[in-house]
């Protein structure tokens, strides 16, 4: 095949779109640009030739890499925010982010953060955390933190919780195993609030079930609860042992206590209703 023609043709329609601007100008032959003053042609060896096809000037060549830059940036931008829909069914939970920690419980904060840092070792690991202490401790507040960090990183994570789950799977038909083992494109599975669900068998079943997947693939969980050490540790039921020392096999426990800042919001708001109507505490006594 004659290649010639071909590289003609080429060279032709590379001049065409190459149209001098403005202050552009020739030196030895080749078209510089007027305002990088680079060469806008360059010098070849072709077919025992010498040729001077279009070229990209050092201002142009700048632009085009800025626009690829800008359109990788968008791209990525919107993948994030895809992964940020996707890992957050509950949307609220999607703007607990590091910016809004209050910093009330420094070694959780710390452990969190650390976690993010650090997830290429966890998920290597299959390393969790198994957040643990009273109603109102942060706990789903450092998970939902820790989710956000590491989709902002392109890391597709899934924060829901048990009673969500065994919701959608009691609703199939047949597919069942298939979902739970599709939670597995999550690198992270952040499940909230383990044991509030209802205590049933049937509810026993799906939660070990979604638990031994995870465990199988090799792949980090979060789980938060408002159980006791002694609960997670000294549990009655054969299955809860099973699922709980799991959970300690897969996770690190960490016993979050601290003030419990839902009782710290209401009394807040009863503060600030009573300066709105008025009223003060000198007043009741
Ligand atoms: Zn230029």
């Amino acid at each position: 095949m004659d290649m010639k023609p071909i590289f003609e043709a080429l060279e032709k329609a590379a001049a065409k779109s190459s149209a001098p601007d403005d202050g552009d100008f020739v030196k030895d032959g080749l078209l510089y640009c007027g305002k990088c003053f680079t060469p806008k042609q360059c010098r070849v060896e072709l077919f025992g030739e010498i040729r001077t096809p279009f070229c990209l000037c050092k201002c142009a060549a700048e632009k085009r890499d800025a626009e690829e830059a800008e359109r990788k940036r968008v791209e990525k931008m919107q993948e994030v925010q895809k992964l940020r829909r996707l890992g957050f069914p509950d949307a609220e939970l999607s703007r607990w982010t590091f910016d809004n920690d209050d910093g009330t419980d420094e070694k959780l904060s710390t452990a969190a953060r650390n976690y993010v840092a650090n997830f290429a070792e966890m998920k290597k690991r299959g390393k969790g955390l198994l957040l643990f202490g009273k109603v109102g401790t942060g706990k789903t507040f450092a998970s939902a933190c820790i989710a956000n960090a590491l989709i902002d990183k392109g890391v597709p994570c899934l924060v829901t919780n048990f009673a969500r789950l065994v919701n959608t799977i009691a609703g199939m038909y047949d597919g069942k195993q298939d979902y739970i083992d599709g939670l597995n494109r999550f690198d992270l599975l952040v499940i909230d609030d383990l044991a509030s669900e209802r205590d049933t068998e049937y509810m026993g079943e799906i939660v070990q079930n979604i638990i031994d997947s995870r465990y199988r693939a090799g792949l980090p969980l979060i789980v938060t609860t408002n159980l006791t050490s002694d609960e997670l540790k000294h549990p009655q039921e054969i299955r809860k042992q099973r699922i709980y020392s799991r959970l300690f096999e897969m996770c690190v426990p960490l016993e979050v206590k601290h003030k419990d800042r839902r009782k710290e919001k209401l009394i807040a708001d009863f503060d600030e209703m009573n300066a709105l109507l008025g009223l003060n505490a000198a007043d009741e006594a």
